[in-house]
């Protein structure tokens, strides 16, 4: 057994487990590096040492000096980690978009957590990337780690990484799949494999289908941590540096819904406790493997831990109430849901009626007279909308009665936006919500509610279809 002279020493050297139930019947083995056993609970311990030890080289980080972070939790840690280890204060900017539970365990390791936005176009002052690099000019003595443009970041995983994988699979590894976030993993970790195997490893990235790594239109997805989001105020679409797309031979897009389905069975089925990305790997990593044969051998990098998780993906009310599960509460439990309600009107399910944000009142009355109930969700404008409104783009409501008199009053005209009249966000059921569940959403006087499926606003479902009064 190892003996540490400090916790430092103890980051890198995962084992690899073979995931025998989820990989049974497909064509090659498919074995998980289980990052989560890091003394600080991921992947991202291995960037967090190598970023701090080159700045010092480098004369960025002094004694006495502060690291700062815009972080989704996991570099966070690892920098606090390290970083109080060797006499720094550590300050994260955490994305308000987080698990809560993030924040807390950065506090616990003495971070001082400072939460910004991240749904605001990356231009904006008080968007999470702006807050941390003014932090950093202004407290004397601060250094950014910038984890997405810093060379050490990707080049921890040419040293460590990499070298773990070859030497672990005694060089048969042949694929090798991971998210993206950085792109420090899979940049570090592929370009190690492919050069040492004289570009026999084959590179492939997990990616959340909505994702613009792989081709998605970067709409808002479900899986933190992973992937490229694109607020639509953005102007100029900038990617990491520490992402080399040519490392990567190709993309698995991967559902919201089958990552995180995935992450449950991982945990089930192998007792593996992964956190959402981890499920998005593994799903891809499935589908790799069930192309492939027996002489090839894939391996699969679970970042982090599912205990960062728990009131989300594993728990069935949170995968319930964003339509992400649809199975009966029991097995007794014959009541029907929302989504036979909906299937039972043909041409229901994913057609939204929807007023986008930029339309004139004028137009938005018009629309809404069109939709029964005259309410519709107001939604943040985009151009295309391949995979439907994400929920979380659905700024509030527009009612058609309070439209109208307020054109009539002459409190508004008809070429003035709709976010002057915009009302509260409709109540959210799953498609999953039985009706009693459903009709309590709605409460007394509730005109409709918006279903969700996959994490998107798929149908409005009306008071009378759900049998209220
Ligand atoms: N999964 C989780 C949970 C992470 O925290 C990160 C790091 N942001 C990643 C995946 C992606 O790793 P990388 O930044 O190296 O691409």
């Amino acid at each position: 057994m190892a003996v540490h002279e400090s916790v430092v020493d103890a980051i890198g050297g995962t084992p690899l487990f073979r995931l025998s139930r989820l990989g049974a019947g497909l064509g090659a083995p498919v074995y998980a590096k289980a990052e989560f056993l890091n003394i600080g609970g991921s992947v991202k311990d291995r960037a967090a040492l190598s970023m701090v030890l080159a700045a010092e080289r480098d004369g960025l980080l002094r004694p006495g000096g502060t690291i700062i972070e815009a972080t989704s939790g996991n570099t966070g840690i690892g920098l606090t980690i390290v970083g109080r280890q060797r006499g720094y204060r550590v300050i994260a900017g955490v994305s308000d978009r987080s698990a809560a539970e993030k924040s807390d365990i950065l506090r616990a390791y003495g971070a001082e957590v400072v939460t910004a936005p991240t749904a605001l176009p990356r231009e904006h002052p008080e968007h999470l990337f702006n807050v941390v690099r003014r932090l950093a000019d202004e407290i004397p003595g601060g250094w950014l780690a910038n984890q997405y443009d810093n060379p050490a970041n990707p080049d921890a995983h040419v040293r460590t990484t990499g070298p773990e994988l070859w030497e672990q699979t005694g060089g048969r590894i042949t694929h090798f799949v991971a998210g993206v976030g950085t792109g420090g993993t899979i940049t570090g970790t592929g370009a190690f494999l492919k050069q040492v195997s004289a570009g026999a490893v084959t590179v492939i990235g997990a990616d959340p289908e909505a994702s613009s790594y792989g081709g998605g239109d970067g709409s808002p997805y479900f899986v933190e941590s992973i992937g490229h989001f694109l607020h639509p105020g953005t102007a100029e679409d900038l990617w990491p540096e520490s992402y080399r797309p040519d490392v990567v031979d190709g993309f698995e897009r991967i559902p919201d819904r089958e990552s995180l389905l995935t992450a449950r069975r991982l945990a089930r089925e192998e007792g593996l406790l992964g956190g959402p990305s981890s499920g998005t790997a593994v799903a891809a990593a499935l589908r790799v493997a069930r192309r492939l044969g027996p002489e090839d051998l894939v391996v699969v990098l679970l970042p982090d831990s599912g205990r960062s998780y728990l009131s989300k993906v594993f728990s069935d009310d949170w995968m319930r109430q964003w339509g992400f599960l649809e199975e009966p509460r029991s097995a007794d439990d014959t009541e029907p849901t929302v989504r036979t309600v909906l299937e039972a009107a043909p041409g229901r399910l994913g057609r939204l009626p929807a007023v986008p944000a930029d339309a004139s009142l004028g137009d938005a009355l018009a629309l809404l007279r069109e939709v029964p109930g005259g309410v519709a969700p107001v939604v943040l404008p985009r151009r295309e909308r391949p995979f439907g409104v994400s929920a979380t783009e659905v700024l509030g409501s527009l009612a058609a009665p309070a439209v109208a008199a307020a054109l009539t009053g002459g409190r508004a005209a008809p070429d003035g936006p709709v976010t002057a009249l915009l009302g509260p966000a409709l109540p959210t059921v799953g498609i999953g919500h039985p009706l009693s569940a459903a009709r309590e959403a709605l409460g007394a006087d509730g005109e409709a509610a918006l279903v969700l499926l996959d994490g998107r606003a798929a149908a409005l479902v009306h008071r009378t279809e759900l049998g209220a009064p």
